[in-house]
């Protein structure tokens, strides 16, 4: 998963960019960059690390320009390595352009074995970087609509993209909209933004979302649109950016998030109430909303039964055995005197590996909980996905192997129940607008015979 932005016509383009990424900063922890058009060269500068670690004052000086893209990496194809961190750049007769994206292509593998086979020489192992050959290859570079039209059609799966080429910033969706982008303006300044909290943080103007299959060219004050030729019945907006990834104050698939989350808690407490429970509390943060959601729709108290260090970084120190669950503990510690003696009615977004969770409920039960009924505010996860999210393979999803039962004797609850499909859907203003693979199998994209992360690495 990642995070992108584009700026144009801004004075200050690359620091804007900078400082929208920190509101992206939870789709991609694993590195960023900034990339601007000076009017002669595209500049950049992207490193390993949160946003604020990766671009540093001085390099961000350096970045001038009307335009710029930005990029917050979580791989999904590749490695974590240097040369996979984006924006990524290159030149091509003496036009620049560069690349951030969002998502996963699904014909990736057809696509590289043609350009190597007509002498493509790749630098990275995204599927990214196939973006940029197949754009400087194309003889329709003299006119953007054709150009992004033609390259962009021959792409499967996942993309939300933006492009920095020349003096302009180019936005695209794929036909199926899985991965959210939308449009902001400042003055007669254009945004594009994964998603509409990066708005917010610099005060710009939400104007819509980018539909699915458009494709939005700004150049100067100039918006332009134009659409892919492919038309689907059906958006297959990715249901879990609503369930966990994106941010609760983001306006994303005509929604917002955060009441979304409310709404999946409610749905959740029909569907699975526990009416003698004490109260009812979330996993912080992930299941915060959902939790209120529950515990309003039950009229129950909410407690906070576990308080969220905010100052975790990265530590280098590798715990002993004494210390061995630190990383767990480091970031949510449970408060003993809130939880001791009580039932409670734990609220979790999703289980994926069932690690995390195990280990959240041995916290609880450790500070005293008396029982602890687990409530999941979305189906159990049993098939990986293909479309950018990092889901592992499917016998690292402990849904896809075990039973409802099995999972809650895993994680050592009392009870476990999740929301079911039908309950999902049926808290979303469009039900059929949305892929819910990871939890039906149904893949809306035809998925690659090759399932690894890493395919480009394998060639
Ligand atoms: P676990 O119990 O180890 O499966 O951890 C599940 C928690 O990790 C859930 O609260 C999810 O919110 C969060 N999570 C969300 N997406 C992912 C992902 N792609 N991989 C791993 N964990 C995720």
């Amino acid at each position: 998963m990642c995070g992108i932005i584009g700026i144009a016509n801004h004075k200050e383009a690359a620091k804007v960019a900078f400082l929208g990424l920190y509101a992206l900063q939870h789709r991609g922890e694993e590195a960023a960059g900034v990339a601007s058009y000076d009017g002669r060269e595209i500049r950049m500068v992207k490193n390993p690390g949160l946003v604020a670690d990766a671009i540093n004052a001085t390099a961000l000086e350096e970045l001038k320009g009307l335009v710029a893209i930005g990029h917050c990496r979580y791989s999904t194809t590749g490695s974590s390595n240097y040369k996979n961190i984006q924006p990524f750049l290159v030149s091509h007769k003496g036009r620049p352009i560069a690349v951030a994206h969002n998502g996963n292509l699904t014909n990736t593998e057809e696509l590289y074995r043609r350009l190597e086979e007509e002498g493509s020489i790749f630098q990275t192992s995204m599927d990214s970087e196939l973006i940029v050959h197949l754009l400087v290859r194309s003889r329709n570079g003299a006119d953007m609509k054709k150009w992004f039209q033609e390259v962009l059609s021959q792409l499967e799966g996942a993309f939300s993209l933006i492009f920095l080429v020349g003096n302009s910033v180019v936005g695209a969706r794929d036909p199926q909209g899985f991965r959210p982008l939308c449009l902001g303006k400042l003055e007669g300044e254009y945004i594009l933004a994964s998603e509409s909290s990066a708005l917010d943080i610099i005060k710009a103007q939400f104007i819509r979302e980018l539909e699915p299959g458009e494709i939005v060219i700004i150049t100067g004050s100039k918006i332009e649109t134009c659409f892919l030729p492919k038309k689907v019945e059906h958006k297959s907006q990715c249901i879990f950016e609503n369930v966990y990834f994106s941010r609760p104050d983001s306006h994303i698939f005509d929604d917002n998030v955060y009441q979304v989350r409310k709404r999946l808690g409610a749905r959740l407490a029909d569907e699975h109430p526990v009416l003698d429970a004490d109260f009812v509390m979330p996993i912080p943060d992930s299941g915060v909303y959902a939790a209120l959601g529950y515990a309003q729709k039950l009229n129950k108290p909410y407690e906070v039964g576990m308080i969220r260090n905010h100052y975790v970084g990265r530590t280098f120190i590798q715990p002993t055995q004494f210390i061995r669950d630190f990383r767990v503990r480091v970031k949510l510690n449970p408060i003993h005197d809130v939880l001791n003696g009580k039932k409670v009615v734990v609220v979790e977004d999703s289980i994926v590996r069932g690690t995390t969770s195990r280990s959240r409920i041995e916290e609880i039960r450790r500070a005293g909980a008396k029982e602890i009924h687990l409530r999941i505010s979305c189906p159990p996860i049993k098939y990986p996905c293909f479309y950018g999210i990092d889901f592992p393979s499917k016998k690292e999803l402990i849904a896809s192997k075990k039973s409802v039962a099995e999972v809650a004797e895993f994680i050592g609850v009392d009870s476990l129940e999740y929301l079911s499909l039908e309950g999902m859907l049926s808290v979303m203003k469009k039900s059929d607008d949305f892929c819910h693979a990871c939890f039906t199998g149904k893949y809306p994209v035809k998925i690659p015979k090759n399932k690894s992360k890493y395919l480009l690495e394998q060639q």
